[in-house]
């Protein structure tokens, strides 16, 4: 193997371009100025919905929901016939039930809901002899088994719930109070949103002085998020100062800026982005008037009739089995939700006969419907499209800036697309097709899936939202375009459009491996799906 140098990947939840520049040119992020100033920036496309868990999934395998089966902040598991719910608040945490949230988004995320069949990239480096390292971070499957970890005060009370099982993940893992794969003295905050990147920072400087400990290092800098959602996105500065900060302590650790641009390449960069929030809707109350909603801790869910899963700026909407004269319900539910102020989007997929394509419950999770194409209203029309081959009679429309062919029928506008010409571009919402489409045919999305209007976000099932700060989850821009900065690393190719999925092909490709997750399990021997 041998790569030259170490990869640093640095994930500022929620980091927006414009803060990161403001922060910059104020003097406040002198360690990110280093960045910006020896390598380079590009503009990043997030994943729709754009949230963590969606994103995060996307970052570590670098493919999309439809093959990481990722779907949102909360979806509903058909089979299980149950909400999953990681973390939209504390309050969504403890409708759902503490213990159960936490199961979810510690192991069901990594160990059952993510697809086993694609890798992470902290196992694509460990087939090839390499290590990683990880602060707390939603996705962090890898190839090393790490017990629960010995201190903190949540491990009397996770082990009274039962919460005992080991984890899967990289070579020297750092998760709070649950996981550590050495024991650092770092004070673990996990409980505690808006105070997580001192400890990011804590262990990844223990790390330093121990530079044979690993190859590749995920910091993730979580806080930023949390203030934003607080205070509003244009609060940035001051939270991104503080992520610099801790930045610094690592660098510093490493014996200073130099030192560690010898001996790091460095990639910087965000999930996704936050917009103002100023209105809040609550689907869940609102469709109970007139459909029986699967309520968070519902004894008996053969009796609902639809299951809504808000995710912040976006929502998935599920039509369930057991409802009498589901297409009906379907058509009734979408014309509801495209004349709520609330929701610009509205989109689902429909068969080739011009019926909704509705999934059952039981079976496996993989989507295997024939989906003629997918549709989406917005108030002045709808869109159909689906991917076009070029053979006889699936000839494109046009192409995405990503190359890849689209056959478009209605009014391109809908999606912020030009109504003439072979290139599909849109600055309203960046990737827009690919990343619809993905929404739609990941196997647990909503039968409906909808994305918020500007200033508007879902209620969570905890009966909160962020009115009066920040939001993200929608497609619109200006929740999905994040900073990509890269230092000491050239990539391969310079595509048009940069996606999150990218990334974790600039994290193989920096260790001399197949960019894509399949190509690295292949030649690894691990069986990937061809
Ligand atoms: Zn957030």
């Amino acid at each position: 193997m041998g790569a030259a140098r170490k990869l640093c990947l640095i994930m500022v939840d929620a980091m927006r371009a414009d803060m990161l520049r403001a922060a910059v040119e104020q003097g406040k992020a002198p360690h990110f100025a280093a960045l910006l100033e020896r390598g380079s920036e590009r503009e990043c496309v997030s994943a729709f919905p754009s949230v963590t868990p969606v994103c995060c999934a996307e970052i570590a395998t670098g493919v999309a929901a439809d093959r990481h089966w990722i779907s949102g902040m909360n979806w509903y598991h058909r089979v299980e016939q149950r909400y999953v719910e990681y973390g939209s608040s504390f309050e969504a945490t403890r409708a759902f039930g503490l213990f159960r949230s936490t199961y979810d988004v510690v192991y069901n995320l990594n160990m059952g809901h993510l697809s086993p069949e694609v890798e992470t990239v902290f196992e694509s480096l460990a087939d090839a002899g390499l290590r990683s390292a990880c602060t707390p971070f939603l996705i962090f499957r890898g190839r090393t088994r790490h017990d629960l970890g010995l201190d903190g005060l949540l491990r009397a009370g996770a082990l009274a719930a039962g919460f005992k099982h080991a984890a899967w993940g990289p070579e020297e893992f750092f998760y709070g109070e649950l996981f550590s794969s050495r024991p650092v003295d770092c004070k673990a905050t996990l409980a505690r949103p808006g105070t997580r990147d001192e400890y990011s920072a804590c262990a990844a400087a223990e790390l330093a002085g121990e530079p044979d400990s690993y190859d590749f290092i995920l910091l993730s800098l979580p806080d930023n998020d949390f203030h934003a959602h607080r205070f509003g996105p244009d609060a940035m500065v001051g939270s991104l100062a503080h992520a610099d900060r801790c930045f610094g302590r690592f660098v510093e650790a490493a014996g200073g800026i130099d030192a560690f641009l010898e001996r790091h390449a460095v990639i910087l960069m965000a999930d996704h982005a936050q917009t103002e929030v100023e209105r809040e809707v609550s689907f869940g109350e609102e469709l109970a008037s007139r459909w029986e909603v699967l309520g968070p801790s519902w004894e008996r869910p053969e009796l609902a009739e639809l299951a809504v899963s808000p995710t912040s700026r976006a929502a998935n909407l599920y039509v369930l089995p057991q409802a009498p004269d589901r297409e009906r319900l379907h058509a009734e539910l979408r014309d509801e939700l495209a004349s709520h102020e609330a929701c610009e989007l509205v989109a689902w997929l429909e068969r080739p006969d011009g019926a909704p394509c509705l999934r059952e419950g039981a079976g496996s999770p993989v989507y295997e419907e024939p989906a003629a194409r997918a549709v989406v209203r917005r108030a002045d029309g709808e869109l159909r499209f689906r991917h076009a081959g070029g053979g006889e009679g699936d000839e494109p429309t046009g192409y995405d800036l990503r190359g890849a062919g689209w056959r478009l029928d209605g009014d391109p506008a809908v999606l912020g697309l030009p109504a003439a010409g072979r290139e599909l571009a849109s600055a309203e919402y960046p990737d827009g097709l690919a990343r619809l489409w993905s929404a739609l045919t990941a196997p647990h999305a909503g039968d409906v899936v909808v994305s918020l209007a500007p200033g508007w976000e879902c209620v969570d099932w905890g009966g909160t939202s962020h009115q009066g700060g920040g939001s993200h989850g929608s497609l619109r821009a200006e929740d999905s375009l994040v900073p990509l900065v890269l230092c000491g690393l050239e990539p391969e190719a310079e595509p048009r459009q940069w996606r999150l999925t990218d990334v974790a092909g600039l994290v193989r490709s920096h260790f001399g491996l197949a960019p894509d997750a399949a190509a690295a399990g292949e030649r690894a021997g691990t069986g990937a799906r061809t």
